[in-house]
Order: C-alpha cells, then structure tokens, then sequence
C-alpha cells in the first residue's frame, strides 16, 4: 500500500462512525473480523459502479458515494435483511481530495442512518470505479426469497417507477426531483423487514419491473408453470413523471408505459402476497412512509401481460434495461 492510498483511508474512511459491537476488528487489521447475532443468517451481497457504465461521468461524487452503498441495501431490503456492515473497493483514478470528501460524506450519510459501519475494503488506482459489499442479517430460515410466488397472488411494488429512467432519457433537461431519484435511490429496508412476515417472493427492481417481475417468476424453475397479469394504467407514477410526460408532446407518450415497465435504476422493491395475507400486508405498510401498490396477479399462463384499464392488451416496445451507457449489468 502506498503512502497516499494509506493517507485515504486514514481521511476519509477510517473517520468516526457507529462503532457496531459486532465488529471485533474493522479497517486497519488484515481482515474483518465480525461477530454473526445466533440465531441469524447472514446476507451478503456486492455490486459495482463503473464510470461511464452505471453512472455518466458527469455525476457528482456524492451522488457515487450514496447510490453505491444504496444499491446494496436496497438488495438487502428485497431478502429481508437488517443492514449490519460494508466493505468497500475504490478504484480512482487520482486522489482528489474535493471529490473524496462528498463521496465519503455522502456514503457514510447514508451508511448511518442505517447503523452501519464500514469494516474494510481496498484502494486502488484506475478508471474510476466503486464496489460496495453489504452485510446484514435475517432470522434464521426468514429471508424473503425470488422463489416461492403462487397463481392467485397479488403482485405489489414500493414507490413509484419510472423516475429515474426518464432524469437518464432527459439527461440536462431533468427536473431536479427527478434527477434526485436517479442519484440518490433511498433502500426500502423498513418496508423488506415488515414484509418478512406477509411476502410469498420479493425481489428489487434495478433491471426495469418486467425484467425483474421474469426473474421471480422464473425463480422456481421452468416447470413451475405461472405468469403474471399488470393493469398498467395501475403502475405508480410520481407526480412530477406524469406531468413531464403529458409537457412532452405526441411522439414521448409511449414512455407512460414504457418507463415503468422497463427503465431501471428505480430501487424498488417487486414482491408478491397470498390472498390470506392482503389484509394484514396492507394494515402493516400503512404506517410507512412510502406507499405499496398492488399491481397485477400471478396466474398459471408463462409470461407476463400487460392490461390497460379498458381491457386493451398492451405490448411493451423494450425489453431488457440498459444502464446508462449502455453495458448493461
Ligand atoms: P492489505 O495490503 O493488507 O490488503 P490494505 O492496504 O489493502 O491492506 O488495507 C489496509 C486496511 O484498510 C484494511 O483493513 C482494509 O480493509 C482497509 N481499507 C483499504 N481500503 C479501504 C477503503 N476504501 N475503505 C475502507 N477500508 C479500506
Ligand atoms: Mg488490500
């Protein structure tokens, strides 16, 4: 390691934060050495953010530091999971200390309010890139799973969709309200942990909704034959999408459908429920700050349909997201 990439860490990451007791040792030994609560399983999961790939250049560093751990929490909100720890691997190209500081300030923001404490991670030089692993916990067999959705379950998501695909679509032009969305996903932690006692199968949307709803359906394997009906008029936009879209003339309006059904970046989370659940899932999600939308059933048919309000079949132009930049991932 050298002096300066010693000096990073020193600065800005190995600064005060939530001093967790389940961290026997963090950053300056070898290893993390951690303490797993009996009784839990532990969620790990990682995901990386390449310059030019998964954000454009021009994005501002705290934007960088805050998505890339919120990217993985929101994968720990779709298991289930308690956020606990994080590892982080930075790859700069040049140590700017301007930039460092609204990255990690803006990480650590964020990392805070969920009481977790980075525990390690590696320093790099090269084309700009940022890694974060996240560790949390879920009681013992509790995690919320892909698998598991029934024909005659309801089909829900968190939030609205659609935002952060059309801030990517309007680059410069964005609202600011949108734009937020793009650069700063908030996890949906509270809303993985109630669900932990209602959801058949829950997954998050990062790919667009009809990519990651053929993820959960596809999860119990090819023989379990089901599929999922939308009422698309049903999917939750932002106010500020809606009017965007109706400001944007005839030839954008199928971006009504299209971004909900297909953009990434949203953050989300998609899960299912059993009819014998809807009732007590709605009375807990209630008293949450973000709203849950039921927008569809899993049926027996493969595939996904999408309905309009006036029964019209609707059939999507994309499939398959593309990050920005177009490399997928
Ligand atoms: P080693 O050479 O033994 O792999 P490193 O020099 O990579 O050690 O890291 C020294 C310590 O600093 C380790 O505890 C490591 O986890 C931590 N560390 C390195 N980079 C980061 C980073 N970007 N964020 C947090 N901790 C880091
Ligand atoms: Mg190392």
């Amino acid at each position: 390691m050298s002096a300066t990439e010693f000096e990073i860490i020193r600065r800005y990451f190995r600064r005060q934060q939530p001093q967790r007791d389940d961290v026997i040792a963090g950053i300056g030994d070898d290893a993390a050495l951690l303490q797993v609560p009996a009784g839990s399983e532990l969620v790990v999961c990682m995901d990386t953010l390449v310059a030019g790939i998964h954000f454009p250049l021009s994005t501002a560093a705290a934007a960088i530091g805050h998505k890339s751990l919120a990217v993985n929490l929101s994968d720990l909100a779709a298991m289930g999971a308690t956020p606990a720890w994080a590892t982080l691997s930075l790859t700069l190209p040049d140590s700017d200390p301007v930039w460092l500081e609204s990255f990690s300030r803006a990480f650590f923001r964020l990392a805070d309010r969920y009481g977790i404490q980075l525990v390690g991670g590696d320093t790099t030089r090269g084309t700009l890139s940022v890694t974060v692993q996240a560790h949390g916990f879920v009681p013992r067999g509790r995690a919320l799973r892909r698998q598991g959705a029934q024909p005659g379950d309801r089909i829900y998501v968190t939030g609205t969709l659609g935002d952060a695909g059309l801030a990517l679509q309007l680059g410069d032009q964005a609202d600011k309200v949108l734009r937020q969305r793009l650069d700063y996903p908030e996890p949906r932690i509270d809303i993985g942990l109630v669900l932990r006692d209602y959801a058949s199968a829950a997954i998050d949307i990062s790919d667009g909704l009809l990519a990651d709803l053929g993820h959960l359906l596809e999860a119990d394997g090819a023989d379990a034959s089901k599929g999922a009906s939308l009422q698309i008029d049903e999917l939750p936009r932002s106010a500020v999408f809606t009017k965007t879209i109706e400001q944007a003339g005839p030839a954008r309006q199928d971006l009504f459908y299209e971004l909900p059904l297909s953009a990434g970046d949203d953050y989300e989370l998609c899960f299912t429920a059993p009819p014998h659940a809807y009732k007590s899932l709605e009375a807990a999600l209630s008293n949450l700050p973000v709203a849950c939308t039921a927008i569809g059933v899993i049926d027996q048919d493969p595939g996904v349909r999408c309905l309009k309000a006036n029964g019209e079949v609707y059939h999507p132009a994309t499939h398959g997201y593309q990050h920005f930049g177009g490399a997928g991932g």
